[in-house]
């Protein structure tokens, strides 16, 4: 538990059915005069899907804008690369991101190599930023990353395909939206994905060595409102409800996790996914059962905590019972939902192991995990 710390909030988020209405007005009030919307192809193709609906309200707004559609999974260093171009070439002076994690990450890079320098692999780590990103509004769709109010920026470096975080409280977005009408057409898959990603945001700050009190509740609630609703939204797509608690705990997982940090789950979910090109929310949830029974005898108790936060029965057993127990449910989580049990799935080789193990123990979210392993642990 950390004693001293800054705490991190994301300046306004809009929250609630039908918010996407106000973006154009808030454009304007942060004069915004010619913003790049950075999304995907897919995204910008869905007929009054998210893009459109930003779209038509920056239009009503009287608000000009220019399309970057280039985004992909794991969004690449060429990704922000096009990106500023054309952000330059149109004369721009925003960024605006429609879209999940990637879509996000993307125009925080833009920014990034605007005001800090064009070699972003030099900004990996934390808090590397000295100058601000040009204003950023962030449209979020899916539930989630929650990088739509995180300070981290996760991009791939596609020749050496290795994934790497740029963490700075300066990456914020100034104004995020989270309306779950935007969601209700998430196909199942990547409701199980990005909802497994939410599950593991809640998890590894609760047991990560940089939690604090404030983080805790943040985590217990977040991890409360997954178990309640993720297999709901994952089974009937259109309940506004399960969607609307999903958007919750993504939220409330994310501040957490801006404050106290993640663990081994992020930083190998990380190689998997620069390696293979590997959907995020899978690669962390099939790990996550895996890397938290090891951590267990680091922290027994916090385990048996997160067993009866996440409803299990731990009356009458031991600490280390109860805390198996809480592996049993994040297991069947995963099961409910169909995530993969094995890492062949995604195409992993053991060949790749060592090297993915050695780069985990470097990437910036294995230094608070709460069981500090080796280099064969890890493999
Ligand atoms: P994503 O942004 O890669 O989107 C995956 C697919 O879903 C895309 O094809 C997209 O078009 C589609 N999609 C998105 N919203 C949709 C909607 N409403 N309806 C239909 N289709 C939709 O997925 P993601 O899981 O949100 O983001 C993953 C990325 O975010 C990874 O690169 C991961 O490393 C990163 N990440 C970032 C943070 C952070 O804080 N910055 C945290 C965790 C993960």
């Amino acid at each position: 538990m950390k004693e001293n710390f800054d705490f991190l909030m994301p300046s306004v988020n809009f929250f609630g059915s039908g918010v996407i209405k106000k973006i154009g007005d808030r454009a304007k009030m942060l004069n915004m005069n010619k913003p790049l919307v950075v999304t995907d192809k897919t995204l910008e193709s869905m007929d009054s899907g998210p893009v459109a609906q930003t779209l038509s309200s920056l239009e009503a707004a009287n608000v000009p804008y220019v399309i970057y559609d280039g985004v992909e999974p794991n969004p690449k260093i060429r990704n922000i690369q096009e990106g500023k171009k054309v952000y330059l070439s149109n004369d721009c002076d925003s960024i605006i991101t429609v879209g999940g994690g990637s879509s996000h990450d993307c125009g925080k890079g833009i920014g990034i190599i605007l005001t800090n320098g064009d070699d972003i692999t030099q900004l990996a780590g934390i808090e590397t930023l000295e100058n601000p990103l040009p204003p950023l509004m962030a449209v979020n769709t899916t539930a989630g990353t929650a990088s739509e109010l995180t300070r981290h920026c996760v991009i791939t470096n596609e020749e050496t395909k290795l994934k790497f975080v740029v963490v700075s409280w300066r990456n914020v977005p100034l104004v995020s939206f989270n309306d779950p009408m935007l969601m209700l057409d998430v196909p199942a898959g990547l409701t199980a994905a990005t909802g497994m990603d939410t599950f593991v945001q809640a998890i590894e700050p609760y047991v990560s060595t940089n939690r604090n009190e404030i983080t805790d509740g943040q985590c217990i609630q977040a991890i409360k409102l997954v178990e309640e609703s993720l297999r709901e939204a994952y089974a009937n797509g259109h309940n506004i409800e399960a969607r609307t608690k999903m958007v919750e705990a993504e939220m409330l997982g994310g501040m957490a996790f801006n404050n106290a940090d993640l663990g081994y789950v992020h930083a190998m979910a990380h190689q998997l996914g620069g390696q293979y090109d590997a959907p995020h929310g899978v690669c962390c949830a099939m790990l996550l059962p895996v890397v938290e029974k090891y951590n267990i005898i680091a922290a027994p108790e916090r385990f048996a905590q997160l067993a009866k936060i996440m409803g299990e029965n731990t009356a009458g057993l031991s600490t280390r019972e109860a805390a198996d127990l809480s592996i049993k449910a994040m297991r069947q989580m995963c099961d409910d939902v169909n995530i993969p049990r094995s890492i062949k799935s995604i195409g992993a080789k053991p060949e790749d192991f060592e090297l993915m193990a050695e780069n985990a123990l470097k990437d910036g979210n294995a230094f608070s995990n709460p069981r500090k392993g080796t280099k064969e642990d890890l493999v």
